[in-house]
Protein backbone atom coordinates (compact mmCIF):
# COMPACT_ATOMS: atom_id res chain seq x y z
CA UNK A 1 0.00 0.00 0.00
CA UNK A 2 0.88 3.40 -0.68
CA UNK A 3 1.34 5.90 1.98
CA UNK A 4 -1.27 8.54 1.47
CA UNK A 5 0.40 11.61 2.74
CA UNK A 6 4.02 12.04 2.94
CA UNK A 7 6.14 14.78 4.87
CA UNK A 8 9.31 16.00 3.74
CA UNK A 9 11.36 18.04 6.09
CA UNK A 10 14.71 19.84 6.14
CA UNK A 11 16.87 23.31 5.91
CA UNK A 12 17.15 25.84 2.66
CA UNK A 13 18.44 24.23 -0.70
CA UNK A 14 18.65 20.23 0.76
CA UNK A 15 16.57 19.06 -2.02
CA UNK A 16 13.82 18.59 -0.77
CA UNK A 17 11.77 20.31 -2.81
CA UNK A 18 12.56 18.87 -5.83
CA UNK A 19 12.30 15.61 -4.55
CA UNK A 20 8.73 16.11 -3.31
CA UNK A 21 7.81 17.68 -6.38
CA UNK A 22 8.89 14.67 -8.24
CA UNK A 23 7.69 12.26 -5.89
CA UNK A 24 4.53 13.74 -5.93
CA UNK A 25 4.01 13.67 -9.52
CA UNK A 26 5.64 10.02 -9.90
CA UNK A 27 2.76 9.39 -7.65
CA UNK A 28 -0.47 11.67 -8.96
CA UNK A 29 -0.42 13.21 -5.57
CA UNK A 30 -1.06 17.18 -4.63
CA UNK A 31 2.30 18.70 -3.97
CA UNK A 32 2.36 21.45 -1.55
CA UNK A 33 5.44 23.24 -0.99
CA UNK A 34 4.87 24.94 2.46
CA UNK A 35 7.66 27.30 2.42
CA UNK A 36 5.48 29.50 -0.61
CA UNK A 37 2.67 29.86 1.58
CA UNK A 38 5.30 31.57 4.22
CA UNK A 39 6.94 33.50 1.66
CA UNK A 40 3.99 34.91 0.23
CA UNK A 41 2.96 35.96 3.26
CA UNK A 42 6.03 37.80 3.86
CA UNK A 43 5.48 39.28 0.25
CA UNK A 44 1.92 40.87 1.40
CA UNK A 45 3.69 42.47 4.67
CA UNK A 46 6.40 44.30 2.80
CA UNK A 47 4.04 45.30 -0.10
CA UNK A 48 1.74 47.21 2.77
CA UNK A 49 4.92 48.73 4.20
CA UNK A 50 4.12 47.02 7.29
CA UNK A 51 7.50 47.21 9.65
CA UNK A 52 8.30 42.94 10.56
CA UNK A 53 9.21 43.38 13.81
CA UNK A 54 5.37 44.42 14.12
CA UNK A 55 4.00 41.58 15.47
CA UNK A 56 0.25 41.74 15.79
CA UNK A 57 0.26 43.51 12.20
CA UNK A 58 2.13 40.70 10.49
CA UNK A 59 0.14 38.30 11.93
CA UNK A 60 -2.85 39.95 10.81
CA UNK A 61 -2.12 40.05 7.56
CA UNK A 62 -0.83 36.28 7.70
CA UNK A 63 -4.54 35.51 8.62
CA UNK A 64 -6.67 37.32 6.33
CA UNK A 65 -3.95 37.64 3.24
CA UNK A 66 -5.58 35.05 0.09
CA UNK A 67 -3.02 32.98 -1.19
CA UNK A 68 -3.47 30.99 -4.44
CA UNK A 69 -1.19 28.22 -5.27
CA UNK A 70 -2.31 26.73 -8.89
CA UNK A 71 -0.82 25.30 -11.96
CA UNK A 72 2.14 26.77 -13.81
CA UNK A 73 0.70 29.54 -16.15
CA UNK A 74 4.35 30.27 -17.79
CA UNK A 75 7.16 28.24 -19.12
CA UNK A 76 9.56 29.94 -16.78
CA UNK A 77 10.63 26.86 -15.52
CA UNK A 78 7.96 27.39 -12.37
CA UNK A 79 6.51 24.31 -10.43
CA UNK A 80 3.28 26.63 -9.70
CA UNK A 81 1.80 29.63 -9.74
CA UNK A 82 1.40 31.60 -6.93
CA UNK A 83 -0.95 34.45 -6.41
CA UNK A 84 -1.07 37.10 -3.62
CA UNK A 85 -4.45 38.98 -3.68
CA UNK A 86 -4.60 38.26 -7.28
CA UNK A 87 -0.88 39.92 -8.27
CA UNK A 88 1.18 37.10 -9.40
CA UNK A 89 4.08 36.91 -7.07
CA UNK A 90 5.40 33.24 -7.82
CA UNK A 91 8.97 35.24 -8.81
CA UNK A 92 8.96 38.49 -6.01
CA UNK A 93 8.65 35.67 -3.13
CA UNK A 94 12.20 34.70 -3.99
CA UNK A 95 13.86 38.05 -4.25
CA UNK A 96 16.33 38.96 -1.34
CA UNK A 97 14.28 40.98 0.32
CA UNK A 98 11.46 38.08 1.04
CA UNK A 99 14.33 35.88 1.78
CA UNK A 100 15.90 38.45 4.21
CA UNK A 101 12.72 38.62 6.45
CA UNK A 102 10.68 35.12 5.57
CA UNK A 103 12.66 33.12 8.65
CA UNK A 104 11.64 36.16 11.43
CA UNK A 105 7.78 36.37 9.54
CA UNK A 106 7.85 32.36 10.28
CA UNK A 107 9.15 32.74 13.85
CA UNK A 108 5.99 34.26 14.98
CA UNK A 109 3.37 32.09 16.81
CA UNK A 110 0.36 33.83 15.70
CA UNK A 111 1.89 33.40 12.01
CA UNK A 112 2.53 30.05 12.04
CA UNK A 113 -1.01 29.45 13.22
CA UNK A 114 -2.65 31.01 10.67
CA UNK A 115 -0.58 29.08 7.86
CA UNK A 116 -0.37 25.91 9.55
CA UNK A 117 -4.29 25.88 9.03
CA UNK A 118 -4.76 26.05 5.89
CA UNK A 119 -1.82 23.19 5.39
CA UNK A 120 -4.48 21.10 7.20
CA UNK A 121 -7.16 21.56 5.51
CA UNK A 122 -5.09 20.81 1.93
CA UNK A 123 -3.49 17.79 4.32
CA UNK A 124 -6.77 16.71 4.75
CA UNK A 125 -7.84 15.64 1.08
CA UNK A 126 -5.28 12.93 1.43
CA UNK A 127 -2.79 11.89 -1.52
CA UNK A 128 -0.56 14.83 -0.90
CA UNK A 129 3.45 15.49 -0.66
CA UNK A 130 4.38 18.47 1.81
CA UNK A 131 7.06 20.01 2.36
CA UNK A 132 8.65 22.61 4.60
CA UNK A 133 10.53 22.36 8.22
CA UNK A 134 7.59 20.89 10.67
CA UNK A 135 5.67 18.83 8.60
CA UNK A 136 5.87 15.65 10.45
CA UNK A 137 6.41 17.49 14.00
CA UNK A 138 3.53 20.13 13.40
CA UNK A 139 1.58 20.03 10.67
CA UNK A 140 0.73 16.30 9.84
CA UNK A 141 2.66 14.45 12.55
CA UNK A 142 0.12 11.12 11.43
CA UNK A 143 1.76 11.39 8.04
CA UNK A 144 2.17 7.94 6.71
CA UNK A 145 6.18 8.43 5.59
CA UNK A 146 8.64 10.86 6.78
CA UNK A 147 11.73 12.12 5.45
CA UNK A 148 14.25 14.16 6.67
CA UNK A 149 16.48 15.93 3.94
CA UNK A 150 19.46 17.14 5.29
CA UNK A 151 23.17 18.38 3.35
CA UNK A 152 26.10 20.14 4.04
CA UNK A 153 25.92 24.06 4.24
CA UNK A 154 28.26 24.34 1.33
CA UNK A 155 26.70 21.79 -0.87
CA UNK A 156 23.03 23.71 -0.21
CA UNK A 157 24.99 27.24 -0.53
CA UNK A 158 26.74 25.53 -4.07
CA UNK A 159 23.40 25.04 -5.34
CA UNK A 160 21.95 28.08 -4.52
CA UNK A 161 24.34 29.51 -6.03
CA UNK A 162 23.64 28.11 -9.29
CA UNK A 163 20.50 28.26 -9.57
CA UNK A 164 20.67 32.33 -8.86
CA UNK A 165 22.82 32.54 -11.51
CA UNK A 166 20.49 30.43 -13.99
CA UNK A 167 17.71 32.49 -13.13
CA UNK A 168 19.89 35.82 -13.90
CA UNK A 169 19.79 36.79 -10.44
CA UNK A 170 23.80 36.32 -9.37
CA UNK A 171 25.00 36.70 -5.66
CA UNK A 172 28.80 36.42 -4.88
CA UNK A 173 28.76 32.76 -3.06
CA UNK A 174 29.76 33.49 0.42
CA UNK A 175 26.45 35.92 0.54
CA UNK A 176 24.50 32.82 -0.18
CA UNK A 177 26.39 30.65 2.17
CA UNK A 178 25.78 33.32 5.07
CA UNK A 179 22.09 33.90 4.34
CA UNK A 180 22.08 29.95 4.39
CA UNK A 181 23.25 29.68 7.73
CA UNK A 182 21.52 32.61 8.89
CA UNK A 183 17.61 30.99 7.94
CA UNK A 184 19.18 27.57 9.60
CA UNK A 185 20.13 29.53 12.97
CA UNK A 186 16.51 31.45 12.98
CA UNK A 187 14.56 28.15 11.55
CA UNK A 188 16.35 25.69 14.74
CA UNK A 189 16.13 27.72 17.24
CA UNK A 190 12.77 29.45 17.58
CA UNK A 191 10.19 28.68 19.95
CA UNK A 192 7.76 27.63 18.04
CA UNK A 193 8.14 25.01 15.65
CA UNK A 194 11.65 24.81 15.07
CA UNK A 195 13.01 22.73 12.36
CA UNK A 196 13.78 19.40 13.64
CA UNK A 197 13.34 15.93 12.41
CA UNK A 198 10.19 13.96 13.68
CA UNK A 199 11.80 10.99 15.57
CA UNK A 200 9.74 8.47 13.22
CA UNK A 201 11.74 10.56 9.87
CA UNK A 202 14.05 8.40 7.86
CA UNK A 203 17.11 11.24 7.02
CA UNK A 204 18.01 11.26 4.08
CA UNK A 205 21.61 12.87 3.30
CA UNK A 206 21.45 14.56 0.08
CA UNK A 207 25.04 15.97 0.13
CA UNK A 208 26.21 13.21 -2.62
CA UNK A 209 23.26 13.05 -4.72
CA UNK A 210 22.27 14.57 -7.49
CA UNK A 211 18.59 14.47 -8.34
CA UNK A 212 17.95 10.53 -10.05
CA UNK A 213 19.90 9.21 -7.05
CA UNK A 214 17.58 11.08 -4.41
CA UNK A 215 14.44 10.18 -6.10
CA UNK A 216 15.70 6.45 -6.99
CA UNK A 217 16.29 6.01 -3.43
CA UNK A 218 13.18 8.13 -2.31
CA UNK A 219 11.12 5.58 -4.75
CA UNK A 220 12.69 3.09 -2.97
CA UNK A 221 11.44 4.11 0.36
CA UNK A 222 7.81 4.93 -0.49
CA UNK A 223 7.36 1.23 -2.70
CA UNK A 224 8.92 -0.15 1.42
CA UNK A 225 6.60 2.26 3.33
O1 LIG B 1 11.46 26.20 2.02
P1 LIG B 1 11.73 27.68 1.84
O2 LIG B 1 13.19 28.00 1.85
O3 LIG B 1 11.04 28.28 0.67
O4 LIG B 1 11.08 28.34 3.13
C1 LIG B 1 11.20 29.73 3.40
C2 LIG B 1 11.13 29.96 4.90
O5 LIG B 1 9.80 29.70 5.37
C3 LIG B 1 12.03 29.09 5.76
O6 LIG B 1 13.35 29.59 5.89
C4 LIG B 1 11.29 29.09 7.10
O7 LIG B 1 11.60 30.25 7.83
C5 LIG B 1 9.83 29.18 6.68
N1 LIG B 1 9.13 27.90 6.72
C6 LIG B 1 8.69 27.46 7.95
N2 LIG B 1 7.94 26.32 8.05
C7 LIG B 1 7.63 25.61 6.95
C8 LIG B 1 8.10 26.03 5.68
C9 LIG B 1 8.87 27.18 5.60
O8 LIG B 1 8.96 28.08 8.98
N3 LIG B 1 6.86 24.52 7.07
Amino acid sequence: MKPLTIAIDGPAASGKTTLGFHLARHLGYLFLDTGVLYRAATWAVQNRGIPIDDEAQVTQVAREVEIEISAPSESDGRHYTVRVDGDDVTSEIRAPQVEQAVSPVSAYPGVREALTRRMREIAAQGQVVMVGRDIGTVVIPDADLKLYVTASAEERARRRYLELQKRKKPLPYAEVLNGIRRRDRIDSQRAAAPLRAAPDAVHFDTTHLDIEGMFAAAKGLVEDC
